[in-house]
């Protein structure tokens, strides 16, 4: 079988071939950052919209990057189509670079760049059918005073902690609160409220990652005439919603049927759930880069 291609800064690579040095501030530190990216039938979904956070991504973290959008389009595109893929999941990272041991980024010169594009592990039909049990973790998301919450970055040890203590007590996901003790969002995962019939998530400002699903379920909700906001949101507020979902690249929407042990509405995916699961299923190709 053909050896995975993995695109390192110039060019394609073998996958064997594709080694990053022990300096590289990427791996000494998480200095660095990245985007997780969907290919739906030979398009890449919202790929403007990642290269866009990315950008914003590098500004925040004072990291130039030498790749215009132009660039990174056919890197990522060129990347898909050397795989065979037409369908997959694409991880674009950018990290400071090798430098001398020490935080300071002054010597740093070249920023790496890694894509790499492969097939996608689903997460089981089951979870999007019965819905998913989570539960709230003890570690609160980052002050986003600390660390900007839209930041994407290589830096994932608080959302790491919170999937640890998850899965440690049998759960797949976790809400995160944040140091004010309002929802921020889960360890890989936006959240969304339904209630009364509108749609509520928290903000960037309460620790959420602006996430590109999110953003293509507000889109969705203003095609579905259905009113929303981003408000904070306390664990009772999610507690007493008629319905609760997820939202995330790889993930899609996903119901959610129960948090720390209350059954969400029925204790079933709810109606309004449902209608946007189905709108997002169609707009993943419609919306996209073609390769
Ligand atoms: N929050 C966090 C912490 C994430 O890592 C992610 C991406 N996995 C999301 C939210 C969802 O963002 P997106 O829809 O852009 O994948």
């Amino acid at each position: 079988m053909a050896s995975m291609k993995i695109y390192m800064n110039d060019g394609l690579v073998d996958r064997e071939d594709a080694k990053v040095s022990v300096f590289d501030h990427g791996l000494l530190y998480g200095d660095g950052i990245f985007e997780g990216i969907r290919l739906y039938d030979g398009c890449v979904f919202k790929l403007e919209a990642h290269l866009e956070r990315l950008e914003f991504s590098a500004k925040a973290i004072m990291l130039n990057l030498p790749w215009s959008r132009e660039e990174l389009t056919e890197a990522i595109c060129e990347t898909c189509r050397a795989n065979g893929l037409r369908d997959g999941y694409i991880r674009l990272v950018v990290t400071r670079g090798e430098g001398s041991l020490g935080l300071s980024i002054k010597n740093c010169d070249s920023p790496r760049l890694i894509i790499i594009a492969d097939s996608i592990q689903l997460y089981p039909e089951e979870f999007y059918e019965n819905g998913l049990k989570i539960i709230t973790v003890p570690t609160r998301r980052c002050n986003p005073s600390a660390l900007p919450p839209a930041v994407k970055s290589l830096n994932y040890l608080n959302n790491i902690l919170a999937k640890i203590e998850a899965q440690h007590l049998g759960y797949h996901e976790a809400i995160m609160l944040n140091d004010q003790g309002y929802v921020a969002e889960c360890t890989g995962d936006n959240i969304f409220v339904i209630h009364k019939g509108k749609l509520i998530t928290p903000a960037a400002s309460a620790g959420a990652l602006k996430g590109i699903t999110r953003d293509t379920a507000l889109e969705i909700a203003d095609k579905l005439n259905i009113p929303w906001e981003e408000a904070n949101l306390t664990r009772y507020d999610i507690w007493v919603a008629d319905e609760l979902f997820l939202t995330g690249t790889a993930a899609e929407i996903i119901p959610i049927v129960e948090v720390d042990a209350r059954p969400i509405g029925t204790g079933k995916p709810g109606a309004i759930t449902a209608q946007f699961l189905e709108a997002f299923r169609q707009v993943v190709t419609q919306d996209g880069t073609k390769l």
